[in-house]
């Protein structure tokens, strides 16, 4: 007898727009729609130029939820000045998410390669602080995202959950958490008891999927579909559903090569390749 597969139900099932990269946020947002997308991600290039309220109000009009706006962070410099920019940044982040209705924003916290990682680690947590009551008038998370260690040089000085864990810890707010993405984590060996461990502090509030695949050709750009690498996607997911989490599942993919593809058909391969592994 063949072992049926259980299939996921799109209930839960956010997509980024920077996945369909081609594709304008409106062109993006009707799509999702009608394919039974529930949720999306927006990324600030994608609306660029467009008044964020009444993007917003489109999104929901459309039945989707806006779950998060990626990106803010980018906190470290040995140069002051950009350390100041990068306030100012974040601060432009808080209010697009504010207008947009995005609950949260994701942030990539940045590392200077010309400083020790220690120290970017420390204006992490300084830019993160500084920022804070902002995003709390303005009724906005801040989900640190660890990303890969081989982004330490320049994109994150935040490479493990428990490194995550241990900043939200120390910022102590309740407007500080996480966002657990399988492509960044999936190696760590502890990232069964530091989910578990970020859900019991109440601290994760948001989970990205897609896949590694084997080779990877671009450090950035060869992002898989779930189900296409070496990611125990659907384990992982049953970690952060037993530490508490009830929140969409985002499919956030960068891929020369399917972006390169007709969007239509890979938004078909989303939801399927979505439906059988996640
Ligand atoms: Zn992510």
């Amino acid at each position: 007898m063949t072992q049926a597969i259980p299939v996921q139900d799109l209930s839960r099932l956010c997509i980024h727009t920077i996945t369909t990269k081609p594709w304008s946020i409106e062109e993006a947002v009707d799509r999702y729609a009608e394919a039974g997308v529930k949720g999306i991600t927006v990324w600030r290039d994608a609306i660029e130029g467009r008044n964020a309220s009444e993007m917003g109000g489109r999104i929901r009009n459309s039945g989707l939820d806006v779950v998060s706006l990626c990106r803010g962070g980018f906190f470290p410099s040995a140069n002051q000045q950009n350390r100041l920019k990068a306030i100012d940044d974040n601060r432009q982040a808080i209010e697009l998410a504010h207008s947009l209705g995005a609950p949260l924003i994701v942030l990539v916290c940045g590392a200077d390669s010309t400083q020790p990682l220690g120290e970017s680690r420390k204006q992490i947590r300084e830019g993160i602080e500084t920022v804070l009551p902002e995003a709390e008038a303005a009724g906005v998370k801040l989900g640190i995202e660890p990303l890969h260690p081989m982004y330490a040089d320049t994109r994150s000085a935040v490479n493990t959950l428990r490194q995550a864990n241990d900043l939200c810890q120390a910022i102590d707010s309740e407007w500080v958490g996480v966002a657990l993405d399988v492509y960044h984590l999936w190696w760590d060996p502890d990232l069964e008891a530091e989910t578990s461990r970020c859900g019991d502090m109440g601290k994760l509030f948001a989970f990205h999927v897609c896949d590694w695949r084997v080779p990877t050709e671009d450090m950035l750009l060869d992002r898989g579909l779930m189900g296409e690498g070496c990611i125990p996607v659907r384990k992982i997911r049953g970690w952060v559903e037993e530490s508490g989490f009830s929140g969409y599942n985002e499919v956030e993919i960068f891929s020369n090569r399917f972006w390169e593809m007709d969007q239509a058909v890979f938004l078909d391969r989303i939801v399927k390749a979505y439906q059988e592994n996640v």
